[in-house]
């Protein structure tokens, strides 16, 4: 098939390329390069069914595809909240330009959500059918909102107008090609571990997040993109559930780090818990996740610790 990829040069765009074209499809990776970078389309940019185009979702775009996975959206909360104008149109008018297109060519849609949509959760784990726990004028609502929005218009384009769409509500996800900089906290941990300076934890540490490795992730979205007809949402991660300040230890004692533990301000809205109930993608997809934290972490600590020399 002939796919597009929107944030096809960030952390999860770069990896999903990657994976369609080993599957033998042509591929065109569309991106702004306002988080991603065009070193992490390398090792496959020269290949004759890969096309790279320099563009931004916000605005029209015609093309003849046979499906778009819509992923371009900044997604670390210190990029996402800098411009927080453009991050909620860059989901709203994205998703709206990207679904035009769909419907113009009759391409399969999918949506690349959030588990930010749940907010902060009151129940756990979080099922496909909790509606959420937002602040709509948070300091993260631009991110959250935004996705809550695109998910809405994915649904009603596939009602209207009889679009076939996907809904993944992707949980927090790490792995290599994370920018060192990109601000969440596997990438700064490791950064910080392996350099020496402080970790920093924002609050008290108890909050909890499930970590998913990119692989496992990637495999998860092919999955819903092909093998089955289901709309969605569905939730992809991880759901083994981790305190941060019991990943800030994990990551200490894999780098054998000196660097010292120091409490931050938590940030407005931080949510509290957030774990997936994944029973759905196990029956539709036949999927869960395969790599553990331990597993993964190493993995990722290897590829920041290349980057460093
Ligand atoms: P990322 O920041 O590494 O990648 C996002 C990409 O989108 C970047 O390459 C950026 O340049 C591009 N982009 C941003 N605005 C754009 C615009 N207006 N036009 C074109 N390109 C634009 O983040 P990521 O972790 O790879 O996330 C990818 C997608 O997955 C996002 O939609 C994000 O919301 C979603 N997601 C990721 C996670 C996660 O844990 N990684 C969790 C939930 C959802
Ligand atoms: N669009 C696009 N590429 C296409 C078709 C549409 O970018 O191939 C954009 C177009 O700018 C439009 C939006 O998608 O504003 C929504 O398209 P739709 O057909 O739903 O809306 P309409 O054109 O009827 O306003
Ligand atoms: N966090 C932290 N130190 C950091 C970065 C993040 O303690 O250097 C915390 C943050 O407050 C949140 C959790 O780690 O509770 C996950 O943050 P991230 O930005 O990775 O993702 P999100 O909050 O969007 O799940």
């Amino acid at each position: 098939m002939r796919l597009l990829v929107t944030g096809a040069a960030g952390f999860l765009g770069s990896h999903l390329c990657e994976r369609l074209l080993n599957d033998g499809h042509e591929v065109i990776g569309l991106d702004n390069l306002y988080t991603g970078r065009r070193r992490n389309l390398a090792s496959f940019s020269t290949r004759d069914e890969f096309t790279f185009l320099l563009h931004d979702v916000t605005f029209p775009i015609y093309l003849e595809v046979d499906g778009i996975f819509n992923l371009a959206c900044p997604a670390s909360p210190i990029h996402y909240q800098r411009n927080p104008v453009q991050t909620i149109k860059t989901s709203v008018h994205g998703a709206i330009n990207l679904l035009g297109l769909a419907k113009r060519t009759g391409a399969k849609f999918l949506q690349a959500s959030t588990s930010e949509i749940y907010g902060d959760p009151t129940c756990s784990p979080q099922e496909e059918s909790y509606w959420g726990n937002v602040n709509p004028i948070g300091p993260r609502a631009c991110y959250d909102e935004g996705k809550r929005a695109a998910e809405t218009l994915t649904t009603d384009y596939s009602r209207q107008y009889g679009l076939d769409v996907r809904i993944a509500r992707i949980f927090n996800t790490y792995g290599p090609r994370m920018a060192p900089n990109d601000g969440r906290v596997v990438s700064n941990f490791i950064v910080q571990a392996l350099s020496g300076n402080p970790i920093t934890i924002y609050g008290d540490g108890n909050q909890t997040r499930s970590f998913c490795h990119v692989d496992d992730l990637i495999d998860g979205l092919v999955r819903l993109f092909f093998h089955t007809t289901a709309p969605g949402p569905v939730n992809l991660g991880n759901p083994e559930e981790v305190s941060i300040r019991e990943l800030a230890g994990e990551i200490i004692s894999m780098t054998g780090s000196q660097s010292q533990i120091v409490s931050v301000d938590i940030p407005v809205d931080d949510p509290k818990q957030r774990r997936p109930d994944i029973s759905k993608a196990e029956e539709l997809l036949g999927w869960r996740p395969r790599i553990s934290r331990s597993q993964g972490l190493s993995v990722t600590v290897d590829y920041f610790r290349d980057l460093s020399h």
